[in-house]
C-alpha cells in the first residue's frame, strides 16, 4: 500500500517532541530512511509541524511530525509551541526526543502534559554517538515507569529497536481495526446503500465513509446495492429476497423508514461511523438528553473540518431546526470548525459533533472523553437527526445487545 495515498484520517499519528536542535528532523529521516525534515545544525529550523508520512508495519499507515522547539522564543516561538501542542490533541503516539543534554525542565513537563492527555509516549535519548544518557535521566524513567531508549539518527544506532518500542507502546485499539459493519452482515447477504446525491454530495464521487462501507461489505464477500432515496422502494421491489441490511443517510432517514417495510433491518452510516470512529455509547447517551434540552439552553454544532456553507446546511440550518421543532422550544447555538475544541465547554448543555471523517478515532474519542470528563452531553449529527425524527431505537436495532444497552448506563 502507498502510505501517501491512506486518508489522513485512518493514520496513526506520531508526534516527535522536544526543544530545539534535539535532533527530531534528523530522527525522522533516519526512521523513514527519508531526508524531509530541514536539518540544519542552527536551533530551531523546524517551524510548522512537518508531517511525514510512513508505512510502519504491522501498525500500517503513520504519519510522523516534527514540531517546533519546546524552548523556542520570541513571540513567532510562543506561538510555534502553541502549534506544537495543538499537535498533542490529535497524537496518537509521542516520542519525547532529549539531545545530548539529557531530559530539561521543558522535557520534564511536556512528560506531564503527554500523561495528563494520556498518550503512550516513550522518551528518545537522540545523539548517543556523542554521548550516552545520563543514570539521572535513565533513573527518572525507570522511577515513573517511562519507557526508554538511547539512539543515534547520525550511526542508525538502535533505529530498527525504536520503531519496534513505538509498535510496542501502541494502543490496541490502533492495532486491532475497529468494526465497521462485518459484524451486522454476513457472506451472500444483500445490503443496499441509500445515497443521496444532492447539492451537498461532492461532485463525482463518493465520500469516505460511504466509500469505507462499501469496501467491508465486499471484504465480507456480501453483495452492495447503491441506490438514492427516491429509488429506494423500485430497489427492494427488483431484488429477489429482502435485503439483510438497509444503511441510509442519517438526512433522509426518515423517508428511508418511511419506504422500508418493519420488518427490513436498517441503520445509518452515522451510527456504524459512531462505533467506529468513537465511542458509541456515549454518543447514544448524548442523544438522550435531547429530550431533557430546555427554553435558551445553549448547543455546540461541532464540525472538524471547514467547507463552505449552504443554504440549507446540515449542521448550521438544518439539525438546528430539526432540533428545535423536536424539542418545542428555543435553544441557542454556537458553532465550532477544524482543529478548534473549546476550552468553556461546561456552558453547553450539549455538543453535536459532526461524523469526524477527518479526525481519527483516537482525536475523535480525545474529544469525546473530553466531553464525558467535563459532565457534557455529546453526541453526533446522524445520532441527534434519528433522535428527533424518533427513529434511535429503530436505527440501533441491527447492533448487539450490549451496545444497546449501553446507551443506558
Ligand atoms: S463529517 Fe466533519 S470532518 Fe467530515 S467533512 Fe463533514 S465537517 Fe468535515
Amino acid at each position: 500500500m502507498d502510505a501517501n495515498k491512506t486518508p489522513r484520517a485512518l493514520r496513526t499519528n506520531i508526534a516527535l517532541i522536544g526543544c530545539r536542535n534535539a535532533g527530531k528532523s534528523s530522527l525522522i529521516n533516519a526512521l523513514t530512511g527519508q531526508e524531509t525534515a530541514i536539518v540544519s545544525p542552527l536551533p530551531g529550523t523546524t517551524t510548522d509541524a512537518v508531517a511525514k508520512p510512513y508505512e510502519l508495519i504491522p501498525l500500517g499507515p503513520v504519519t510522523f511530525y516534527d514540531t517546533a522547539g519546546l524552548d523556542d522564543d520570541g513571540e513567532l516561538g510562543l506561538l510555534r509551541i502553541k502549534a506544537t501542542r495543538k499537535i498533542l490533541f490529535k497524537t496518537d503516539i509521542a516520542l519525547v526526543v532529549a539531545s545530548e543534554k539529557g531530559l530539561q525542565e521543558k522535557e520534564k513537563s511536556i512528560i506531564e502534559e503527554i500523561r495528563k492527555l494520556s498518550i503512550p509516549f516513550l522518551v528518545v535519548f537522540n545523539k548517543s554517538d556523542l554521548t550516552a544518557p545520563n543514570t539521572a535521566d535513565e533513573e527518572y524513567c525507570r522511577q515513573k515507569g517511562i519507557p526508554c531508549l538511547s539512539v543515534s539518527s547520525t550511526t542508525g544506532k538502535n533505529i530498527d529497536r525504536l520503531k519496534e518500542e513505538i509498535i510496542k507502546i501502541a494502543p490496541p485499539e490502533l492495532k486491532e481495526d475497529p468494526l465497521l459493519a462485518g459484524d451486522l452482515i454476513k457472506a451472500g447477504d444483500t445490503v443496499v446503500l441509500v445515497v443521496p446525491i444532492d447539492l451537498s454530495a461532492p461532485k463525482g464521487r463518493l465520500i469516505l465513509p460511504q466509500v469505507q462501507v462499501l469496501r467491508e461489505i465486499l471484504d465480507c464477500n456480501a453483495v452492495a446495492v447503491v441506490t438514492k432515496e427516491n429509488d429506494l422502494k423500485q430497489t427492494i421491489s427488483n431484488l429477489k429476497e429482502a435485503p439483510a441490511l438497509v444503511i441510509t443517510d442519517s438526512q433522509v432517514v426518515k423517508k428511508v423508514a418511511t419506504d422500508l417495510p418493519e420488518q427490513i433491518k436498517m441503520t445509518t452510516f452515522s451510527t456504524l461511523f459512531a462505533r467506529y470512529k468513537g465511542d458509541i455509547g456515549i454518543l447514544l447517551r448524548g442523544a438522550d438528553q435531547i429530550d431533557r434540552l430546555r427554553e435558551g439552553d445553549k448547543v455546540l454544532i461541532a464540525e472538524a473540518c471547514s467547507h463552505h456553507t449552504l443554504s440549507d446546511d446540515i449542521g448550521k440550518v438544518k439539525i438546528p431546526r430539526w432540533l428545535q421543532q423536536y424539542c418545542g422550544c428555543g435553544l441557542s447555538f454556537e458553532f465550532c470548525t477544524g482543529c478548534d475544541f473549546p476550552e468553556d465547554l461546561e456552558k453547553y448543555a450539549l455538543v453535536i459533533h459532526c461524523g469526524a471523517c477527518m479526525l481519527n478515532r483516537v482525536e475523535m474519542i480525545r474529544r469525546l472523553k473530553e466531553c464525558e470528563r467535563r459532565g457534557i452531553p455529546v453526541t453526533n449529527y446522524g445520532l441527534a437527526i434519528s433522535k428527533t425524527q424518533g427513529l434511535l431505537e429503530r436505527i440501533t436495532a441491527p447492533f448487539p445487545a450490549h451496545i444497546r444497552s449501553s446507551a443506558a448506563l
